[in-house]
């Protein structure tokens, strides 16, 4: 019925190699709080459809709306640090991810839900362990794409998409990694459709 209808099918949840987003051609610039720790951050939690299309700035009646997580921001700056120019605190890439993104998701998850049960994904997905437990580190080295995928799996239990960019130098290096979430936020799924988007079949993880 009706009142039982979603909005979206499926997330995709999205983090980021920092070393990645700042060996490339355009630069990158640490936040204010200081250099991010040496492992994946979050970029976002996206609300996807099935057919691969995704809505987009559902709500303009809910800006962000810092005072709703002020108990996540030291968590935030954290698993969620801005690396693009000029330096900030954060708060323009989470307003940019919740007004894009998240309210798009409000029928399942309001304001302060979104960002919690995203921080929790982080945690529960716990990249750098899975892919350090396969012998894959940020030391520069190049993997193979499917050694990585493989790591990925077996720790997640899920299959990743992994988005590369290419470094000053040219070469094929990690950048991000997509899992799939259900429309409560709450667990891993496999992905209805993955994204599009080339790697080498050897790609770099650089260290950061
Ligand atoms: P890019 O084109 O750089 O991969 O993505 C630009 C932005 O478009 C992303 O940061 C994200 O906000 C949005 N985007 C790109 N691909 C997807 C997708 O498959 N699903 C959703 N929901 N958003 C996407
Ligand atoms: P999306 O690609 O999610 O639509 O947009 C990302 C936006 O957030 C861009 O405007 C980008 O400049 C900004 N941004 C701020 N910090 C970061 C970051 O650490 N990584 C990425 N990918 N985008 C960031
Ligand atoms: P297969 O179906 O054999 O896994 O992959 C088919 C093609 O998709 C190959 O060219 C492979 O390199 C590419 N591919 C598989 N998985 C990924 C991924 O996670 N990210 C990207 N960018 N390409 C992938």
């Amino acid at each position: 019925c009706l009142s039982q209808q979603q909005d979206f099918d499926f997330f995709y949840f999205v983090q980021q190699w920092p070393g990645s987003f700042c060996d490339s051609q355009k630069s990158c610039c640490y936040p204010t709080s200081g250099k991010p720790a040496a492992d994946f951050g979050i970029h976002g939690l996206w609300p996807n459809y099935r057919d691969g299309t995704y809505p987009s700035n559902c709500d303009p009646s809910s800006p962000f709306d810092q005072s709703q997580i002020s108990d996540l921001t030291s968590s935030l700056q954290k698993n969620w640090p801005t690396l693009a120019c000029p330096s900030g605190d954060g708060i323009q890439f989470w307003t940019h991810e919740w007004e894009k993104h998240g309210t798009c998701s409000e029928s399942s998850l309001k304001q302060h839900d979104y960002f919690e049960t995203t921080l929790n994904l982080k945690q529960k997905s716990n990249l750098l362990d899975a892919l350090t437990s396969a012998g894959i580190q940020a030391d520069g080295n190049s993997y193979s794409l499917s050694s990585i995928k493989e790591a990925i799996q077996k720790g997640v239990g899920f299959t990743p998409f992994i988005q590369c960019n290419v470094d000053s130098s040219g070469n094929s290096q990690l950048y991000q990694v997509y899992l799939c979430v259900d429309t409560s936020g709450t667990n891993f799924i496999e992905c209805p459709v993955f994204p599009h988007g080339k790697c080498g079949s050897q790609i770099e993880f650089p260290t950061f």
